[in-house]
């Protein structure tokens, strides 16, 4: 079965009781011994609506086994049960804020270490692993600034140095790349963002071929249970049905944005991998399918950034990303507030920073409304 397909089909027979072409919400918290028969016994161990997200998540990124979460943190911290006291990671310095304060403030209390650098330079990947490095972590296309890391050379790094690689892969959903195709072990999501697509969930995924690294992981899901609703599975099964319809959309919509905001005097720097002029436009093009719907862009004036989000209209002005409505941020006050001022300016997060996710809207009202910020601000 081809991509579209198995967003709409995959894990998701009907049901075999009634028919039921939906997968049902089993809402429950347990089943009765007497009569169950297939080994169902509590839903943090095992529940039908969250293995039919798991079976299409898994089938999406062409993995053996999927896990799903009750966030993308919740996912991000239970692989990091795979870890050991004394371990030390090699983490990608723009990754998602949350990511980062998981790892500084809390996994270091456990006695993990990290260190931080930039993966488009595999030179500075393999410079930063010592004896104890246990683990690869990076996202592509990344958050904010859009980088995209060579996924091909991430797994061939880690296979020779028998590292896990590990790739937190939101930004561009199975639809637009498929890292454990390129040899990465271990696959992230928050599928709050586009597989969820609506903006209406919280969750997160795990996929991978590993068997030995899916077994921990099943059992720490289990142990540790964060694990999601089934109303939420049924809702983000849902939302990957359209998957490749509104990420053509976002794809579409993206690109149109970014080459606006190029041509704009207000605007010093545009990111965007689909653009010829970014850094890593070839290596996107090899291994994406399209450059996924987050533009991030710089004002020549930083004070001008707030009076333009707060000018706009249609265009709201909001954490996350990845619903079919248009979302806009501040990431220096906002989602990468976390990170301390001098790290977050190191990394070229600066004040005049701003990240749109651009939604499923008409093309025309989104660039009007960019142009009433600007205007309203300048
Ligand atoms: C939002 C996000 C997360 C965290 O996911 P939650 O569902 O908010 O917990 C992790 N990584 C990336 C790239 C994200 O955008």
């Amino acid at each position: 079965m081809r991509f579209a397909t198995r967003a709409i089909h995959a894990g998701q027979d009907p049901d075999p009781r009634t028919g039921a072409v939906s997968v049902p919400i089993y809402m429950t918290s347990t089943y009765s011994q007497a009569v169950g028969k297939e080994g169902y016994e509590y839903s943090r161990t095992q529940n039908p609506t969250r293995e039919a997200l798991e079976a299409n998540l898994a089938a999406l990124e062409k993995g053996d086994h999927g896990l799903t979460f009750a966030s993308g943190m919740a996912a991000t911290s239970t692989v990091m049960t795979l870890l050991r006291k004394g371990d030390h990671v090699v983490v990608a310095d723009d990754v998602y804020g949350g990511t980062h304060r998981l790892f500084r403030q809390i996994m270091e209390g456990y006695g993990l270490h990290f260190d931080f650098v930039d993966f488009t330079d595999m030179s500075q990947v393999k410079a930063a692993i010592q004896d104890d490095t246990r683990m690869l972590w990076t996202e592509t296309p990344t958050n904010p600034l859009l980088k995209v890391v060579d996924l091909r050379a991430l797994g061939r790094i880690g296979r020779r140095a028998d590292l896990l690689t590990v790739v937190d892969s939101t930004f561009a959903t199975p639809y637009l790349q498929r890292p454990l195709e390129h040899g990465v072990d271990i696959v992230v999501h928050s599928t709050t963002k586009y597989l969820g697509g609506h903006s209406d969930i919280i969750g997160g995924a795990v996929i991978t071929s590993d068997e030995g690294a899916h077994a921990r992981l099943r059992f720490s899901q289990n142990a540790m249970g964060a694990v999601p609703s089934p109303l939420d599975c049924f809702l983000v099964l849902r939302g990957v049905k359209t998957l490749p319809l509104r990420m053509d959309r976002h794809c579409a919509n993206a690109l149109d944005v970014a080459r606006f905001l190029k041509h704009r005097e207000e605007v010093s720097r545009v990111h965007y991998p689909g653009l010829e002029e970014h850094p890593q436009h070839r290596l996107a093009r090899a291994q994406m399918r399209a450059f996924g719907g987050v533009v991030s862009f710089e004002l020549h004036d930083e004070t001008m950034a707030m009076p333009f989000l707060q000018a706009l209209d249609l265009i709201i002005l909001g954490e996350s990303l990845g619903g079919v409505e248009s979302l806009i941020e501040h990431p220096a006050s906002m989602t990468h507030a976390s990170i301390p001022r001098e790290e977050r300016e190191s990394r070229g997060i600066g004040e005049g920073l701003i990240r749109f996710s651009v939604g499923c809207e008409d093309l025309e009202d989104l660039l009007e409304d960019l142009e009433r910020g600007f205007e309203a601000s300048g």
